[in-house]
């Protein structure tokens, strides 16, 4: 049986060790091997897409950045203020701080609103 690569997500990138025992770093464009400045791709980056971990590092370092980020938030809370105006649902400052952190790329408008009418 051939030995498979090694892959460890991270916060910001995926560790692998291939099966030859060479460590590469993948990031969410590229793969620090040298088959893939050669082509643009190569099996470690092929393998990280197709076991999920690319969406998965892509899913971290999106809520990464929105936790970080103040202006973000500021973006979020301006977003849903907007949104529940136009749903004619009446909301408070207080509302908002306290739904704001809770809200993820993959709710959906209706989970939103449920989010806000309990809080
Ligand atoms: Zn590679």
């Amino acid at each position: 049986m051939k030995a498979a690569d090694q892959f460890t997500l991270h916060e910001d990138r995926i560790d692998v060790i291939s099966a030859s025992g060479s460590s590469y770093q993948i990031t969410l464009t590229r793969c620090s091997c040298k088959g893939y400045s050669f082509h643009q791709e190569c099996r470690h980056y092929k393998q990280a897409v197709n076991l999920g971990l690319l969406e998965k590092l892509k899913a971290k370092s999106l809520s990464f950045s929105i936790t970080l980020s103040d202006h973000a938030k500021k973006l979020r809370k301006e977003a849903l203020k907007e949104y529940l105006t136009k749903q004619k649902i009446s909301f408070t400052e207080d509302l908002l701080c306290t739904v704001e952190p809770q809200i993820t790329c993959t709710m959906k408008p209706s989970e939103l609103i449920a989010l806000c009418l309990a809080a």
